[in-house]
């Protein structure tokens, strides 16, 4: 039946072109949060849709439509992963509360095209740079490469963002679309 199967398919792309922006739902872990809670809530309504866009841009990967559950309190950022939920530290200034929101974002959007046993960090920052550099300009990028740099714990930031930049632009593309083609090769 060609009437109904074209109309179809004209709604499947509508459908498609309107889920942009994947929906989060930001909830306070507490009532002290309720302000960074707010905040968090603001740049999603204002950026959410620009964030979404520019990392599928980079990665030619799709965003979960969500709703994705997304905990502020204080301590360590995560990503989760699908049902589990995000958990975002309340206390960033409001320029590390967007770069976060893309770091752990790219976590999610690699999470189910990435082997288990890969180190995440140097496989997304070969585009959450150039992610914050479309979406704030390099002062931004640059100066959130420094927070990430600077913090101590388990993991080695510092290294992973430096042997990412010194890439260049062009490699880490290069790189990336090497690595998603092994991946999704059957
Ligand atoms: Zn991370």
């Amino acid at each position: 039946m060609p009437v109904p199967l074209s109309i179809g398919l004209v709604a499947g792309l509508v459908a498609a072109e309107a889920a942009i922006g994947a929906e989060i739902n930001f909830v306070p872990e507490g009532p002290e949060f309720a302000a960074a809670t707010e905040e968090y809530q603001a740049i999603w309504k204002a950026e959410g849709d620009l964030i979404v866009n520019a990392l599928q841009k980079a990665t030619g990967l799709v965003l979960e439509p969500g709703p994705i559950q997304a905990i502020v309190y204080e301590g360590v950022s995560y990503s989760g992963y699908r049902e589990r939920p995000m958990r975002m530290r309340a206390s960033y200034p409001s320029d590390t509360k967007r770069a976060t929101l893309v770091h752990e974002l790219s976590h999610r959007l690699i999470s189910d095209v990435a082997p288990r046993h890969v180190d995440q960090h140097p496989v997304i920052f070969l585009f959450v740079y150039d992610v914050w550099l479309e979406l704030w300009g390099k002062e931004f990028a640059d100066a959130q490469v420094a927070v990430e740099s600077a913090r101590r714990g388990r993991y080695d930031y510092e290294s992973a963002w430096r042997d990412a930049l010194a890439l260049g632009a062009a490699a880490r593309a290069e790189r990336w679309s090497k690595l998603v083609a092994e991946w999704q090769r059957p």
